[in-house]
């Protein structure tokens, strides 16, 4: 039997890349005759899932395309003026189609290897400028994944900050409810005490640890936060202001007024609703912060000639090599939306979006002069764009009076709703809102008066740098986001063949329905009949995730893998708590369950993970073989048998093998009272063949933006559903504005939004139904043959590290460069970059194992592409070969100067080899991509760093 026969779905022969044919002869490379020989030499016998995935029969692009147009209509957006975060905003189409919709920007990856990534990196360095100036702080990340989860990091980061200081962390009662729930989740985690206080007469009495305060609060009301950080400064605590960026246009900056960290989200600047997500949190911190700042930093640091370069700055904070004392588990962040939310700053300018701001206001104040002259008491006499009015009884009946008149207000309590202006208000919403609460509109167009305290008025100005000021007209705006994309290496290119990342097809069909209106203009707390659509999507994913992963339940909150960890890792403590109290354990007095073992291969997020989640790592070795030692996970779990909580683990491992192990090692950490948790970073191996639920998990989280589809951002969005077992089901994520009502009580919200990323599910959605059970069993097995085939083809070039069951790799591999660089002195890094000259994305490098490279081609790169890289790897070895036979010193060589830039072409030469084979090693192309600039230098930016745009003159010739 032959492959040929492919599923009798189009579009599943548009995901894969491989030709029948080249299936075949692949096939026959590895001497086998079908994919379902491969599979069966591959994957280990007992861990073979015994049915088929029960999903719905494929669908044509057409169909699909039409699905989502129904569910989406079957939402109901109406002009949001919920407020409580969120608010209705208008994407310049500009930004719309040339960043949201543009596979350039969208399918990038995360900026590791900067010298291919200056685009990107240029446009967060201007999101880092706006954030810096809008809040006063000199140095802001490059976004966090919500306003929510940003402030419970400003929580950790003002203990890590100040570890002198003592007591609770307070957070004002006039902060946004969800933000409330966020950091009171993070909190119980972490066993940090949270105080909700009322900040209106000043802080609580009693020693305090740090404090936030909602800057203006979800009631509208702005309080001066002066006198509060001078108190809390008083008392040794650090303060965190939770910020709205577009009232920073009007309102002095929390920075200039003794704020340490600021927070908030930056949603309201271009970026669609989405129905809670995705959007960029943001944070800034004071001068000497930097180092315990969360998430990604862009720096500015020097290329090999000398000329400005960015790149990630002060990477040793960050999980991937601190681990369990990682400054935040963050991993996956928000890039795509921050560049979005940075182009809207770029394109308004400080006046345009002071214009925007004052345009909110203004309706606001009016707003709030036609109810008092109507008679409905405004609670808040200071505002910027949000209003409380008192309507004793009557709010359930305003809201419904404005729903039915098309505008979304909310609903506080029974005698109280909230509203908020935004850059979409216009006169005729003005009047629906007043007559929704029975006033009569005012006859009069005059200007009500300001309501913004003149002692808290902008005195500061913002937005100076010249990219603010330079991309007014459209053609320069289009030509400004093109000039950038161009810069930068995306799937829209070639090849980004990194391991545990799955950079696979993001199909248009997928992408294209996260525009539709009724996917992108939906607030997050809209009632949920308004919210049919997206109601219907959640089950079907949910569902269809359980079915494919062996589950009983999924929830989709996660934001991205990493909090999906934390959230099932809460699961497991949940599950444990309630057992122990109810057998003796930790309100009995017995030993708390809360050791989390980690094999060290593991992602750098798991054990960070384990820490939010209040847990103890504890490592455990990887035998010769890679596959964890079972004799030291035996040791351990007798060790610490009566604190055992869980093991992380992933599978098919982070090694790219299928170990024929997990089934007994997920037996002995059961044995011994621990729950099982698989990473899902790497289900793109088991899809259709093997599920975890099935083979000894009890929890897992997915990767969507891998396995499902979701493009990568260039480092998010993303989403990282938790599925479980029915045993850890009641400790699954809630929400207290959770359209479903018995999901609004649980163990708290883990992100600010209840469905988190909801805006980008039609993707995964979209995916599945295209593919169908057969389908996607295909692309699984497709995957595992590419991988097998670079490894079978570059085995004599660079040894494969590990193999697993039959011999075989999953669907990546690790080319291990150690014994070439101990011979040759060419490194892993000096092969990662000369694969630009190439024309390819570097594999991923030094993850799991340093100083190799790790490869996952998909399911959807064609043979030529897979060909062509192949080629330019042996070819590399071929370099690698003149350097030891004595030909260059490994310093004199293309391979330690590459990238080679197109300065290559013209000037002095004086190298040991052509320019020729400097740039075009494989002939002259006049595709080329060319990098702009040479190899960065890591620890220059470090040493002196430099977190905003930096003036012109820097990249004078
Ligand atoms: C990508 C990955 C993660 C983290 O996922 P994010 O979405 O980036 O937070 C965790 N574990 C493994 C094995 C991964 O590859």
């Amino acid at each position: 039997m032959t492959d040929s026969s492919a599923p009798n779905s189009p579009f599943v022969d548009r995901h894969i890349g491989l030709r029948p044919a080249d299936i075949d002869s692949m096939l026959a490379t590895l001497g086998h005759d079908s994919l379902e020989s491969l599979m069966d030499a591959a994957v280990p016998g007992g861990i073979r899932a015994a049915a088929h995935l029960d999903l719905p029969e494929a669908a044509t692009e057409d169909a699909v395309a039409r699905e989502l147009r129904h569910l989406a209509a079957l939402n109901s957006p109406a002009e949001a003026m919920i407020g409580c975060g969120y608010h209705a905003t208008i994407t310049p189409p500009v930004i719309r189609r040339n960043v949201l919709e543009d596979p350039s920007w969208y399918t990038a990856y995360t900026p590791y290897q900067p010298e291919i990534s200056q685009g990107r990196l240029e446009a967060l360095i201007n999101f880092q400028t706006v954030i810096g100036d809008l809040t006063g702080l000199p140095t802001a990340n490059s976004s966090l994944l919500d306003e929510g989860t940003a402030a419970a990091e400003a929580m950790t980061l003002v203990r890590r900050g100040n570890r002198k200081a003592e007591g609770p962390f307070v957070i004002d009662a006039d902060a946004l409810p969800q933000t409330i729930d966020v950091v009171r989740t993070r909190g119980e985690a972490m066993g940090i005490e949270v105080v909700v206080a009322d900040l209106t007469d000043g802080l609580p009495e009693g020693e305090l640890s740090g404090l936030l305060v909602q800057y203006p609060g979800v009631s509208g009301r702005i309080i001066d936060p002066r006198p509060l950080i001078e108190a809390a400064h008083d008392r040794n605590a650090l303060v965190v202001v939770a910020a709205d960026l577009l009232a920073l246009t009007l309102l002095e900056a929390p920075g200039e007024m003794g704020a340490d960290v600021v927070v908030g989200s930056s949603q309201r600047f271009g970026v669609p609703l989405f129905y809670g997500g995705p959007h960029a949190g943001f944070m800034s911190v004071s001068a000497g912060l930097e180092r315990h700042l969360p998430g990604r930093l862009v720096g500015v640091s020097i290329d090999a000639e000398g000329r400005p370069a960015y790149r990630l700055a002060l990477q040793t904070r960050e999980q991937h090599i601190r681990r369990d004392k990682a400054t935040s588990n963050i991993c996956t962040a928000q890039v795509l939306l921050a560049v979005v939310a940075s182009m809207y700053a770029v394109y308004h300018g400080p006046e345009g979006l002071k214009a925007i701001a004052q345009r909110a206001h203004d309706y606001a104040a009016r707003i709030a002069a036609a109810l008092s002259a109507g008679g409905v008491e405004v609670v808040n006499e200071t505002f910027f764009d949000t209003l409380t009015a008192r309507v004793p009884g009557q709010a359930a009946h305003v809201v419904a009076a404005a729903r039915a008149l098309g505008v979304h207000l909310r609903l506080v309590d029974a005698d109280h709703v909230g509203l908020s202006t935004s850059e979409t208000t216009t006169p005729s919403t003005v009047s629906s809102v007043l007559r929704a609460f029975g006033v009569p509109a005012p006859d009069t167009d005059v200007a009500a008066p300001t309501a913004i305290p003149a002692e808290l008025e902008r005195r500061t100005d913002y937005l100076t740098h010249e990219v603010f000021d330079t991309h007014r007209s459209e053609t320069q705006m289009l030509r400004y986001l093109r000039r950038l994309s161009a810069r930068d290496y995306a799937l829209d290119r070639g090849m980004i063949p990194l391991g545990s990342c799955t950079m696979k097809l993001n199909a248009t069909t997928e992408m294209e329905p996260i525009s539709l209106p009724g996917f992108a203009d939906l607030h997050p707390f809209a009632p949920a009949e308004d919210a049919g659509g997206y109601r219907r999507l959640v089950d079907d994913l949910e569902g269809w995730l359980a079915e494919v992963t062996g589950y009983d339940q999924v929830s989709i909150q996660p934001n991205a893998g990493s909090q999906g960890e934390f959230a099932g890792l809460l699961a497991i403590r949940g599950f444990h708590a309630a057992n122990h109290g109810a057998n003796g354990g930790a309100d009995g007095g017995g030993p708390v369950r809360n050791v989390c073992l980690i094999p060290s291969s593991a992602h750098g997020t798991n054990a960070a993970s384990a820490v939010m989640a209040g847990m103890k790592v504890v490592v455990v070795k990887a035998g010769d073989d890679g596959a964890v030692d079972l004799n030291d996970l035996h040791m351990q779990c007798e060790k610490y048998a009566d604190t055992l909580a869980a093991i992380m683990v992933t599978y098919p491992s982070t090694h790219g093998a299928y170990e024929d192990s997990i089934t007994e090692l997920c037996k002995i950490v059961h044995d011994h009272g621990g729950q099982v948790y698989v990473d899902g970073a790497n289900l793109n191996a088991l899809l259709g063949y093997a599920k975890p639920g099935e083979f000894g998990g009890d929890v897992s989280h997915l990767n969507l933006h891998k396995t499902f589809c979701i493009p990568h951002g260039g480092g998010g969005p993303g989403v990282g559903p938790v599925a479980v077992r029915a045993h850890l089901a009641p400790y699954l994520p809630s929400h207290p504005m959770h359209p479903e009502t018995e999901k609004r009580m649980g163990i708290g919200p883990i992100s600010a939004a209840p469905y988190g990323s909801a805006g980008i599910l039609p993707i995964s959605w979209a995916y599945i139904r295209l593919m169908g059970g057969p389908g996607l069993t295909r692309a699984t097995a497709v995957a595992v043959l590419s991988a097998n085939y670079i490894a079978h083809r570059l085995r004599e070039h660079f040894p494969v590290l590990y193999r697993g069951h039959g011999g075989l790799v999953a669907h990546e591999c690790i080319l291990d460069v150690r014994g070439l660089t101990k011979d040759s002195g060419v490194s892993v890094d000096d092969v990662a970059k000369r694969l630009v000259d190439y024309g390819f994305h570097a594999p991923t490098m030094s993850f799991p194992v340093a100083g190799t490279l790790m490869v996952e081609p998909t399911e959807s790169e064609d043979l030529a592409e897979i060909d062509r890289f192949c080629d330019a790897m042996i070819a590399i070895r071929g370099e690698i070969d003149q350097v030891q036979a004595g030909e260059w010193s490994p310093e004199e060589s293309p391979l330690r100067h590459a990238p080679h830039t197109a300065r290559a072409l013209v000037g002095e030469w004086d190298r040991s080899y052509s320019r020729q084979v400097g740039v075009f090693p494989t002939g002259i192309d006049p595709d080329k991509y060319w990098p702009p600039v040479g190899r960065i230098d890591q620890a220059y930016g470090d040493r002196n760093l430099v977190c905003a745009c930096p003036p012109p003159e820097a990249f004078a010739e």
